[in-house]
């Protein structure tokens, strides 16, 4: 992208970010209402955005599917739909400020090193959490000048200041605190095959999208300090974040594709509306239009007036 990116004078942007792995389920159509709800009571712009950069993970046809889902909801978006895939650009130039800043070191280590020098260090790593990078290769952030050795199979990682304690304001869930350093540790922006992580690509789109505000599932929380620090590395602004109640199954877990959960059924308008009174209920939406002859379109508005989160 040449052209300037929309500067929050341009009023609230949102976005809704899914991955193409496969349809929608009930709690990416949670994510996708909520998103398209917040930019519409204030009057905004909802932006489609396909996050197709981890291609192993991405389903052909997956992107199709999404989109016509989406229109069954009629949850329709303002501009043209945009493809990771296809910005690699914009990442590239972000990870060069991010070395011209010396914040950029190579890393060769595996998963399995990582966690040998985590149990030598009696560092034990809970379950359902990543492990803190103990910086084992950050020696060599020295000699790190430019990126000529970028073609090489080694991945970068992010060198963090000690003091890396990142606060924000949740607009639902209220004040946040992360301790990167502590927490997180160096974190990935471009893995060893080349590919650019969800960290980097998602600071990148959110900031030359002109995203201002940021509505998703609250599986996403733990990313969120992580993206404040780089957007305040590049010089980008943060937007707002509310981080919606996850969408759990019978036992407890988050629903996902890896755990099969159903795709929502958009066949007719009785299914959409179903779904759609799910998602709303899920949200707290109450006192919606519940009768056989309401339509979408109508279900859709009061939902927009009634939404408070
Ligand atoms: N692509 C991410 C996902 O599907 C969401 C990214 C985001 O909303 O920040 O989980
Ligand atoms: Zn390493």
């Amino acid at each position: 992208m040449s052209k300037n990116p929309p500067s929050p004078a341009d009023g609230y942007r949102g976005r809704f970010a899914p991955s193409p792995t496969g349809p929608l389920h009930a709690g990416s159509l949670v994510a996708a209402l909520g998103s398209w709800l917040d930019a519409r009571k204030n009057g905004g712009k909802w932006l489609l955005r396909m996050e197709d950069l981890d291609t192993p993970r991405c389903v052909p046809g997956a992107v199709q599917v999404i989109q016509s889902q989406l229109l069954a909801c009629g949850l329709f978006w303002d501009e043209e739909p945009s493809h990771q895939s296809s910005r690699q650009e914009g990442y590239h130039n972000a990870l060069v400020e991010l070395a011209k800043q010396k914040l950029l070191y190579p890393c060769t280590c595996s998963r399995q090193m990582i966690a040998n020098t985590l149990a030598f260090l009696h560092i034990q790593t809970p379950r359902n959490q990543e492990m803190v990078y103990p910086g084992t290769c950050r020696p060599r952030a020295a000699d790190m000048h430019d990126c000529h050795q970028w073609d090489a199979k080694v991945a970068w990682r992010i060198a963090l200041p000690k003091d890396c304690h990142i606060q924000f304001e949740d607009g639902i869930l209220g004040p946040q605190e992360q301790d990167l350093w502590r927490e997180v540790g160096d974190f990935v922006l471009r893995r060893s095959d080349g590919v650019f992580t969800y960290q980097l690509a998602v600071v990148v789109d959110d900031a030359l999208q002109g995203i201002t505000h940021i509505v998703r599932g609250a599986d996403l929380l733990s990313n969120t300090a992580r993206q404040i620090f780089l957007q305040r590395q590049l010089g980008y602004i943060t937007p707002h974040y509310k981080h919606l109640p996850l969408v759990l199954d019978e036992h407890g877990e988050k629903l996902s594709k890896q755990t099969l959960a159903m795709q929502i059924q958009t066949r007719n308008p009785e299914d959409v509306l179903m779904e759609l009174r799910k998602a709303g209920q899920h949200l707290g939406l109450q006192d919606l239009p519940d009768g056989d002859t309401t339509t979408v379109a109508e279900w859709l508005l009061a939902a927009t007036q009634a939404w408070h989160l």
